[in-house]
């Protein structure tokens, strides 16, 4: 691409990348493509990625790109396998991610109308508003898109009633190549369905949907595949009420009760369901046909010789639907193969590929009831788990063209096209249609911009893969023979320096994309490098040797705001945040790499006085009212103590103040660890400082030991989570004897509700709509869903609302490290919780995470959203009848130091400062060098003529200068930010220890940022 071409798409602003690292991440599908093919490919990287947001946006990128001659490659979610995202003639990647709004739902019609890049799952949930639902998916519905799917063509789940998904679609717009936008209907849907891009941009789709239904569901084991086959032939005959019916293989339901199991602080969170080893078929059907089915199946069974199974096994089964990839822990890789097989020649097939396959293979999948031609079809999706970073994974690979010809051999056909098989477009579209397709495309896209290579590709690859299956009984014997564990075997040493067990995960996982719209971090900012998905690919690539750390990367890891919602997402139950907790403290703490500056300032407040807020210790306890100190203050001794933790003791006092008042109230007793207590150093685990963390946590641990007691009570989630689980670990790692019980206020005041000892009297309050905001580690890190419920609930006068995204599935608030890092963007995510707020008609959101709330009521602010964030506990005293003091003006003023903290700490911010000293830093150069630039400033050409020693210089000469030019930057930086007392009074002791931490790592990028600026000063100075 020219300079002109990359200066044309510069106006998409931040909806365009460049990146070398992100347009690598856009340049993969989830195929793990076997060395010997990969050069068949050849680099398939973009020159860019483009997220249109609108369809005219779409139809000018057409009509640009045919002018200029450069490719266009459609991407949904990248969930399929076929290389039809593979941008091979580089050019660029067309990302749907910003094209995924519902355009109309018409209930009377059964349809609705959708963007092309909205998922599944996400479909869904709207449709469900409207008591609607999908008549079919794929099964990789909480990722792929509906786009995606119909360029794609395939069967899921309900193609047992509703056939492949062109069946289901009315309507399409589509962008061709000059930019037009073609309305298609009826049969003309065949000119984009299966047709993976090659002949425009599918724009919008109208799809037909159907009412919402109770499912029930029902699985039968057929120990043969003759058996299983008749009793699906049986099922179809009987012409029973089936909406959906799945499949998967004896040797699948194996793997499945080994693969790893779900977990949670290293402990699994939930039950192995022990599967027989069997053909498993499992039924979906609505609840009100439920009676039919139940009355037939036993017949239908034992005429079969196949058992029905318990209720646990089949709802396990249609609960796991979406979850296939856990088997791909025990690889860690799979090699895939996905065929057709009319259901007259399944048994046969199924019996040859268990005869001829001799490796692990596995098989999934869907019966479709009317096939081609009306005749019932089985679609198999078929893995072998193997390891792609071994040579014999190519000849294992070779087994996909076995079980190809197998299929073929029994009436079927190759699932689709894509790079591999553009050989066999006639068989997987069937000659009229192919037919059509390519006029079409000739018709069209003349100049072949739209994704070329794909479906009629006849590229190197599909050619030698017609040249493989020339002499696939040898390939067979190759794979058969070639040697492959199956089952995780995680490195005891590092993988280049990633430890051995994150290094697994990466190839583990399956690129399916589950974890990438509902991580934070990826729809704060919509990139693909800041998705677990990208990280992946990313640590892959540097395993590999083809990517190294730079700061954006460790920066990239450090991002993740820690709130779990992937580690439940995953298809494969990766551990995805425990992972990039360890490599927090493999970056920071072993490789000295920088974390986020603002940490560095908290780390020197810390380890100062036991804050991450720059206050005295002496005023830690300041905020404990006077007259529960006798009851509860530190000289009480009780076994439980109440922690306050930092933000609750130095900013938001009333979160403080209020829970030791619903405590109190609920006759709970307790005492307070007061000056002792520190910071519970979560900001020091995130930010891979451990040295301090480690600190902190034992200086915690022994203050309560020291007070006597075995109970920590918390009110902030953080601190929660560190007594609760992190410790205990850390704890157990170091040989610290630990034994103490962490709580939550919300848990102790519920069982008091519950159990009738405490209650909250009437109030005069008017009735006020109120939401819940399951703050990350409160929820999904220490499982409290319900007491902070029940407490609301109790409350009278208080009508509660739900949002959308609650419990485990609740978003996270965006807070901490996207607010140091990146306040824009933070308040973004911010923005998308609070609207869930609204949106339910709540006049108040509320939530007990000090940080979540700091940061909701800054996005409020700045986003100028109509909402009230108030503490849980804050809201439930008030109503006992305390006045507690209004923690917004506080909120406000720290914040404004913070940002402005923040953006003094970054390159950019130290230059300016330095901008406003130059005397002070040139009178401090040692050796007599100030003097010298001084007179070279008189020589014209002299200081431009040294410009290139600086970045040489600078560095070796900035320690040197650091104490002589401190008292002047601090007395600036006291005239920039207007900071409180404390903490000016602390800044010659804090600022020092910041700037010898951070100045390594940013010298380099500061150094640009002032050359300039110094010449300038130094030619004004000697002209003065
Ligand atoms: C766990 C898992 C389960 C799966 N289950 C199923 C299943 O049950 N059934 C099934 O059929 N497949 C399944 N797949 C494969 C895959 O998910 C589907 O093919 C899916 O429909 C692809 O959607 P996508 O959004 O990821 O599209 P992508 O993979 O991004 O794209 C697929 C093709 O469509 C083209 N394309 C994408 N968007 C557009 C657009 N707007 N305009 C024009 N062309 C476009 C792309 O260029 C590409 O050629 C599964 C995959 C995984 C990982
Ligand atoms: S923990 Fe949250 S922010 Fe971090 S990667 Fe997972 S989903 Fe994204
Ligand atoms: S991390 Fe898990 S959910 Fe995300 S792409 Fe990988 S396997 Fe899928």
């Amino acid at each position: 691409m020219n300079a002109q071409q990359h200066a044309y798409l510069e106006h998409y602003g931040d909806r365009v990348s460049f990146d070398p690292t992100e347009r690598r991440l856009y340049g993969h599908d989830i195929a793990a493509i076997p060395a010997l093919i990969a050069p068949l490919i050849g680099d398939t990287t973009p020159d860019a990625v483009v997220q249109p947001e609108n369809e005219r946006e779409l139809a000018d990128l057409a009509r640009w790109a045919t002018h200029e001659r450069i490719a266009l490659t459609p991407r949904g979610k990248a969930t399929s396998g076929y290389g039809g995202v593979l941008p091979i003639n580089h050019g660029i990647v067309v990302d749907f991610h910003h094209m995924r709004r519902v355009l109309a739902v018409d209930p009377q019609a059964m349809t609705v109308t959708v963007e092309p890049g909205i998922t599944w799952e996400r479909l869904d949930m709207q449709l469900r508003e409207h008591e609607l639902t999908l008549r079919l998916y794929p099964t990789s519905y909480p990722s792929s898109t509906v786009g995606g799917w119909l360029a794609q063509g395939g069967a899921g789940i309900g193609s047992y009633e509703f056939g492949y998904f062109r069946e289901n679609v009315v309507a399409v717009r589509l962008v061709v190549p000059d930019g037009l936008i073609c309305e298609l209907t009826g049969d003309e849907v065949d000119l984009v369905s299966d047709a993976e891009g090659i002949t425009g941009m599918i724009s919008a789709v109208t799809l037909r949907v159907q009412p919402l239904a109770h499912v029930s569901v029902a699985a039968l084991a057929a120990p043969t595949a003759k058996a299983f086959t008749a009793l699906v032939q049986l099922l179809i005959a009987a012409k029973l009420p089936i909406w959906s019916m799945i499949f998967i293989s004896p040797k699948m339901a194996e793997l499945k009760s080994v693969a790893p199991l779900r977990e949670h602080n290293g402990h699994a969170v939930e039950h192995r369901i022990e599967l027989p080893h069997a053909y498993i078929l499992t039924l979906a059907f609505r609840s009100a046909d439920a009676a039919a089915l139940y009355t037939a199946l036993p017949g239908l069974a034992a005429s079969t010789h196949t058992e029905i199974l318990g209720n646990q096994i089949a709802q396990h089964e249609w609960d796991t639907r979406f979850k296939l990839m856990t088997i791909k822990r025990l690889g860690p890789s799979l090699v895939p193969a996905e065929v057709i097989v009319p259901i007259d020649g399944l048994a046969g097939a199924l019996d040859d590929l268990e005869r001829q396959v001799s490796q692990r293979l596995v098989q999934e999948g869907v019966i479709v009831r009317n096939g081609v031609g009306g005749k019932p079809e089985a679609v198999i999706l078929g893995f072998i788990p193997a390891d792609q970073r071994t040579f014999n994974y190519n000849f294992v690979f070779g087994l996909a063209l076995t079980i190809m010809k197998i299929a073929e051999a029994h009436g079927g056909r190759p699932y689709a096209t894509g790079i591999y098989f553009a050989q066999k477009a006639d068989a997987v579209l069937g000659l009229a249609r192919a037919a059509k397709l390519r006029a079409y495309k000739a018709q069209v896209d003349p100049a072949n911009i739209m994704n070329p290579g794909k479906v009629f590709g006849g590229g190197l690859v599909g050619a030698a893969l017609t040249a493989a299956s020339a002499i696939e009984p040898i390939v067979q014997r190759f794979g058969n023979a070639a040697p492959v564990q199956v089952g995780e075997r995680i490195p005891d040493k590092p993988v280049r320096d990633i430890p051995g067990d994150v290094a697994w995960y990466a190839y583990a996982c399956s690129q399916c994309g589950y974890c990438v719209d509902e991580c934070d971090q990826f729809y704060g900012r919509g990139w693909e490098s800041q998705s677990p998905r990208g990280k992946w690919f990313w640590l892959r690539e540097h395993m590999e040797g083809r990517a190294e750390w730079d700061q954006r990367m460790v920066d990239t890891f450090l991002a993740c705001t820690t709130c779990e919602l992937c580690n439940l997402r995953c298809s494969a139950n990766l551990p995805i945040e425990p992972s990039w907790m360890k490599l927090r403290g493999q970056l920071v703490q072993e490789q000295q790499q920088m974390t986020f500056p603002p940490f560095e300032m908290m780390g020197a407040a810390l380890a100062a006085e036991g804050n991450i807020w720059a206050g005295y210790r002496k005023d830690r306890d300041a905020w404990f009212p006077e007259d529960l100190k006798q009851k509860h203050g530190s000289e009480h001794k009780a076994s439980a103590v109440y922690f306050a933790g930092c933000t609750a003791s130095y900013v938001e006092h009333d979160i403080g103040i209020a829970s030791v008042r619903l405590l109190d109230a609920a006759g709970v007793d307790f005492t307070y660890l007061g000056q002792k207590e520190n910071c519970c150093a979560t900001p020091m685990l995130v930010a891979g400082r451990w040295d301090l963390f480690v600190d902190t946590m034992k200086q915690n641990i022994a203050a309560v030991k020291e007070a006597g007691a075995d109970t920590v009570i918390c009110s902030c989630p953080a601190c929660d989570m560190m007594w609760r689980h992190v410790y205990p670990t850390w704890a157990t790692k170091l040989g610290i004897d630990y034994d103490i019980t962490a709580r939550h206020y919300t848990e102790i005041v519920a069982e008091k509700i519950g159990t009738g000892e405490f209650q909250f009297p009437p109030n005069n309050l008017a009735p006020i709509t109120v939401t819940w905001h399951d703050s990350c580690h409160i929820g999904r890190a220490s499982g409290v869903y319900e007491p902070p419920r029940d407490l609301i609930k109790a409350i009278p006068n208080v009508n509660f609302v739900e949002m959308p995204f609650n419990r485990e599935c609740a978003h996270c608030c965006g807070s901490v490290l996207t607010l140091i890092h990146e306040p824009e963007v933070a308040a973004d995510i911010g923005k998308s919780r609070i609207d869930e707020a609204i949106e339910v008609g709540a006049e108040q959101m509320l939530a007990l995470c000090p940080c979540c709330e700091f940061q909701l009521r800054v996005s409020a602010e700045k986003q100028h959203l109509p909402i009230e964030i108030v503490d849980l506990a804050h809201f439930a005293a008030e109503r006992l009848g305390f006045t507690l003091p209004d923690p917004h003006p506080e909120v406000r003023a720290q914040w404004a130091v913070f940002e402005a903290m923040i953006k003094l700490m970054t390159p950019e911010g130290f230059a300016a400062l330095m901008g406003t000293m130059w005397p002070e830093i040139i009178d401090a150069m040692p050796l007599g060098m100030g003097a010298m630039m001084r007179a070279m400033g008189k020589v014209p050409g002299a200081l431009e003529a040294m410009k290139p020693i600086f970045p040489v210089l600078f560095p070796r000469l900035l320690p040197l200068m650091m104490p002589k030019i401190m008292p002047t930057m601090l007395e600036r930086v006291a005239a920039m930010i207007a900071m409180p007392d404390n903490m000016v009074k602390q800044m010659p002791d804090l600022m020092p220890k910041v700037v010898d931490r951070l100045m390594p790592h940013m010298i380099g990028d500061v150094v640009p940022l002032v050359t300039q600026p110094m010449i300038d000063y130094l030619h004004h100075a000697a002209r003065a």
